[in-house]
């Protein structure tokens, strides 16, 4: 099932074609209209007509999340102020927020994609679309909702917070398709354990989880104990919010992402260049539709892949691969690099652990240390003392082999980590800034 057949099956030709036009023609409105754009493209001695092929992209100035802050708040608008049709901000998650606006056709657009993104995760028009994710200037809620509705699902707007009754409601209107966090998914679906409503036995059959990095190995457990398919939904505020890709149920091998609207480059963090494709770097995007604040080579942060190759689904999109985590979330212990992500799939990995966990890392005499904290599955909460060193040895085994750093690792008793609404809080950093 597709959404949009058309574009979501167009030709590379095509694709590469549409592209070229949309970018020569964000160019020009950028550098007619955007003050910062005109001075950063007259600093680097280039016009709007310099681009003429997409390789030509490179020519480009990045845009960073700083230049955002710079211009906060209406410093990026292409449109004029009367014309943006609503606001919204990214969660600050790594700082002071900033904020983006959307013209009428923007948010029509975004409606689109996630419908797309919607229906490749397997969710179609007869669904009850339960969304959890945080509705307000988070571009999440919002997102999902004129998605789910532009698809004609029924749509139940439920963002986050009241986890119990949530799961109460999720029972009582039969749910058949969850959108929010995956750390939230967990936090509901172990909600509905408390009072006595299992996600197995509700109509539930797919989750679209996003806006946080999660593993391979949290989708198993989750699949399992929710009896659904979970699937993985990418995007950012700074582009548009949710749906700028998403794993098609055909495959769920990497996300497709909409390359009519959105272009995709992924560069080496350090020096700026491109990368071959195939190769884990940076993505940077370029929006090729958006009107409100259109972005040139946006550096998104996120570390993923490129992957052009034939999809069974039938989509042409290219897919980026699962990400890695943002490169402000890799740790730096010791000298060893190491993603949140990587510790997560340790822990699943190691019977008896729940899912809640956190990473708390500190300086001790000048040496950083590191510490996992994780809950231990309800199941398992017995006395046996040597049962439950066993278990921490051998986490702390498993971190040092894979990841070749050291860890303390101290269990937890069932529900002791604090559950988040949205974004979970993975990482404590507690290092004197530098
Ligand atoms: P903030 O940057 O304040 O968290 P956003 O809500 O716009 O604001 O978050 C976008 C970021 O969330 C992305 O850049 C990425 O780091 C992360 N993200 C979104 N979806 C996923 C996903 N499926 N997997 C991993 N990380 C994701
Ligand atoms: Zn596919």
């Amino acid at each position: 099932m597709l959404f949009n057949t058309k574009m979501e099956t167009l030709p590379r030709e095509e694709i590469e074609s549409l592209q070229l036009r949309r970018l020569r023609d964000v160019c020009n409105r950028v550098y007619a209209n955007v003050p910062f754009y005109r001075k950063r493209f007259d600093e680097a001695g280039i016009s709007p007509a310099d681009i003429k092929s997409l390789t030509d992209i490179k020519l480009l100035p990045f845009t960073e999340k700083q230049d955002l802050r710079n211009n906060y708040p209406f410093g990026l608008l292409a449109v004029p102020r009367d014309q943006i049709a609503r606001l919204h901000a990214s969660s600050g998650t790594t700082g002071k927020a900033v904020v983006l606006g959307y013209t009428r056709r923007d948010l029509d657009n975004w409606a689109e994609l996630v419908a797309r993104s919607l229906v490749a995760a397997g969710v179609n028009s007869t669904d009850m679309v339960h969304i959890a994710y945080g509705y307000g200037l988070f571009t999440g809620g919002l997102g999902l909702h004129d998605g789910a509705e532009r698809l004609g699902a029924t749509v139940v707007p439920a963002s986050g917070g009241a986890t119990k009754r949530q799961a109460m409601l999720m029972r009582d209107f039969a749910a058949t398709a969850l959108c929010c966090t995956p750390s939230y998914a967990l936090h509901l679906w172990e909600a509905g354990q408390e009072i006595g409503v299992d996600f197995r036995n509700l109509p539930l059959r797919v989750g679209v989880f996003g806006a946080e990095p999660w593993s391979e190995a949290m989708r198993h457990d989750m699949e399992d104990k929710m009896g659904i398919s979970a699937m993985n939904i990418y995007g950012l505020s700074e582009i548009m919010g949710p749906g700028v890709a998403i794993e098609c149920a055909d495959s769920k091998c990497g996300m497709h992402l909409w390359e009519d609207m959105v272009l995709p480059e992924i560069i080496d963090p350090v020096s700026g260049e491109q990368l071959p494709i195939g190769e884990i770097g940076e993505l940077v995007l370029t929006t090729l539709t958006k009107e409100g604040v259109p972005l040139l080579r946006y550096r998104t942060r996120d570390l993923t892949s490129l992957d052009y190759t034939p999809c069974r689904c039938g989509r042409t999109h290219v897919r980026i691969s699962r990400l890695q985590g943002r490169s402000d979330d890799m740790l730096i212990i010791r000298g060893v690099n190491v993603f949140p992500q990587q510790i997560e799939g340790l822990i699943m990995e190691t019977r008896g652990l729940s899912p809640n966990y956190q990473i708390i890392v500190d300086r001790e005499r000048n040496l950083d240390t590191l510490e996992v904290r994780v809950e231990m599955d309800d199941n398992l909460f017995a006395d046996e003392i040597r049962k439950l060193q066993t278990l921490e040895r051998n986490l702390q085994k498993s971190i040092k082999e894979f990841l070749g750093v050291t860890a303390k690792v101290r269990l937890m008793e069932p529900r002791s980590i604090q559950r988040s609404e949205g974004k979970a809080q993975r990482i404590v950093d507690n290092r004197p800034k530098e």
